[in-house]
Parts: C-alpha cells; structure tokens; sequence
C-alpha cells in the first residue's frame, strides 16, 4: 500500500461541492481583493481564536515579519526564540534587522519558559512562541514571564490553529498571534494565505493600512507598507474550511489517539504533550535513533515520510552571519537528527494508518 506523508485531495474532495459553489461565486462576483469574503473571514477568524481582531495577510511569513514590525522591533532589538523552529520565524525576525536569540526548546518541541529567563538581556524586546507539530506551548509560564520582564509575545501559530493551552486558544496569549494557510496547514487554503490575530485595536488596525501599501485612503499614503492582502478566492474557501475546523481537528485528534496506542516499538518515541496543552496534530512526530534506517525501511514499504526540520536555523547558510556553530545547541541539533514526521492527514483511513502502524512496530 502507497502510503503518502500527506493528502490535501481528500481534504478537498470531502466538501468538494461546497468549496466549488464558493469558488465559482466569488469568480462570477466581480470582486477578487479586500472585499465581503475576507471581512467575514476575518471576523469569524477572529471569533474562533477568540481574539477582537484578526487581519487577512498574504502568508504565514507576512504575518511573522508585520508583527514585529508593527510592534517597533528592529535593529539592536533581540527577540527570544525556540532553537528548532521553522525557518520563516526567524525569517519574521530578520527581516526587520532584530537578533534572534536561540533557546533550546523542552520535550515537548515547545518553548522552554526556564530558557527565556536565562537568555533574557537589555536588549530583549520580544519572544516569539512557535507551537511547534501543532502541540501547544506552556503558555501559563510564558505569559508570566514576558509580564514579569515588559516583553512582547508573538505566537507563531502557523501549525497549531485550534490548538489550546488551559482552555484557550494559541493566537490569543501574545501581543500578536501569527497564521499561515498555506494548503498544508490545519487551515489550509488553496495557495498562499496569512492572518494576525489580536486583542490590541491599534495593532489591527495599523495592520490593514501596512497590509495595503500603507493606505486607508486610495492613493493617499501615511506609512510606507507592503502588498500582502488575502485574496477573496482564499478567503472564500478558508471560510468553508474553518466552517469544519472542528471535526476536522477532532478527526487529526483520533488519527493522533490510534497511533498513539497502536505504536509500541520500544526503539520509537511518541510525541508528549506538555500538562495543559492539547495537540492539532499538524503533525505526528516521533524520534528514532536509528532515523536514517528507519526511512529506508519505511520507504521499503512505500510509506512516506518528513523530517521537520533537518536542519536548525542557526545551522542554515543563510545564518552564517549570526556566527552560530554545529554544538552550541546540542538539544536542536539533536532533536534535528532524530525527529520524523509520519504520515498524518485528514482523510486517512483506519487500514491506510493500520499499515504504517505495524510497519513501525515490525522495524528492528
Ligand atoms: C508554514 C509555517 C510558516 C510560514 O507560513 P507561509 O504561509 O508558508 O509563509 C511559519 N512558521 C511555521 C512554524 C510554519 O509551519
């Protein structure tokens, strides 16, 4: 049985009509930017999260980089973030000239509240929070923390829509919370798509006029932004999506459940949440050893599989400059070097997870 790590079809064909029917009335409305589907989407967004405001952006890294821009982060600011996180968190970091400040994460793939403490300087501005595979952050210490010390919290929620800590919503605990709907994710459009999510009026609205060239007024502009507007096509199908995020997430839930008891390889370890925390299951991680073997063997038996991510950020090219070397953090790199990704996607069957499951137990 070919077993692929993920399957956006089925997410699609399970309401193909209803994603068909919203395609085809925003292409016949004459309205294609900015207009009536990203207003609700935002406000249902928003009402999900359970934030004041949301904002439609053009990607997940738009929404990471408008954050710290709109919170006045910038050079010789350093912002505080979890080694073994995707790279566009950094890159949100980055790109407006602010040091990122790597910590080692704990074992649960999330931030580690004792690191921020330790790592905390005169010129710390900000943390930024990935929930990480989908499993949400210690958020009850993190909050503590940055309020203790005057910082600012950015969630990167890219991988964890819905996911919660003591009962509320990731994208609700920060300054700001940042999203992607890149077709993958939870929430996954049918290209590219980003939000913010937040409690703060100013920010929101300082977001739509940065989002639109810096504008309110057409051709009248007070700041000097960027094009990063959510299309009305992707805003349309987010709103079917979100409409059944819900059993769409409790479907990733039992998915995690069957795996969770069905694998029991003594070799394999299974992700742990951290207490309090649920999981969305973005994806279903475990560690092995013997990784590399265990890629092949499962390739063998045409299961797919994905490390995320095999190499962290302060390890990549493109942050040389940082003047990070292989050992400075043994955690993430190790983390690196044994994480895989198995196959985990809305849609799967009981037989399709049945057979990754013995796979996994028969690997020696
Ligand atoms: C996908 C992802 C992003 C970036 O989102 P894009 O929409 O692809 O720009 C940022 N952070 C994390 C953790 C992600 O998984």
């Amino acid at each position: 049985m070919k077993i692929m790590p993920n399957r956006m079809d089925r997410g699609f064909f399970k309401y193909q009509k209803e994603f068909e029917n919203k395609a085809l009335a925003v292409l016949r409305s004459g309205w294609y930017v900015l207009g009536k589907e990203v207003s609700s989407f935002e406000e249902e967004f928003a009402s999900y999260v359970g934030t004041k405001y949301c904002v439609g952006l053009a990607s997940g890294l738009d929404a990471l980089w408008i954050a710290f821009r709109l919170l006045h982060i910038g050079a010789g600011d350093e912002v505080i973030v979890q080694g073994n996180t995707y790279i566009a968190s950094v890159m949100g970091i980055t790109m407006n000239s602010a040091t990122p400040v790597f910590v080692e994460p704990d074992e649960h793939y999330g931030m580690d509240p004792l690191e921020i403490e330790k790592n905390i300087t005169s010129k710390t501005k900000a943390v930024l929070v990935t929930h990480l595979y989908g499993m949400a952050s210690r958020m009850d210490e993190i909050v503590a923390i940055c309020k203790k010390h005057k910082l600012r919290l950015v969630e990167d929620c890219a991988q964890s829509h819905g996911a919660k800590f003591n009962n509320t919503m990731t994208g609700s605990f920060g300054d700001i919370g940042c999203f992607s709907f890149y077709p993958s994710k939870n929430l996954g459009a049918f290209g590219e798509g980003g939000a913010i999510t937040t409690n703060d009026e100013g920010i929101a609205k300082a977001c739509k006029v940065f989002r639109n060239y810096g504008s309110q007024k057409r051709y009248y502009n007070e700041v000097v932004g960027t094009n990063s507007r959510l299309d009305e096509l992707q805003a349309g199908l987010l709103r079917v999506r979100l409409s059944h995020l819900q059993d769409l997430t409790e479907e990733r839930v039992k998915l995690a459940q069957r795996y969770d008891e069905g694998i029991n390889n003594p070799i394999i370890k299974k992700p742990v949440l951290a207490n309090g925390a649920t999981g969305v299951w973005h994806q279903y991680v475990i560690s092995c050893e013997a990784r590399e073997r265990l890629i092949d063997y499962l390739n063998d038996k045409e299961i797919g599989t994905i490390i995320h991510y095999p190499v962290p950020p302060h390890l990549q090219e493109c942050y040389q400059y940082l003047g990070h070397q292989k050992g400075d953090y043994p955690i993430t790199e190790k983390i690196a070097n044994i994480v895989l990704s198995i196959p985990m996607y809305n849609g799967m069957t009981d037989e399709e997870q049945d057979y990754v499951i013995n796979a996994i137990n028969d690997f020696r």
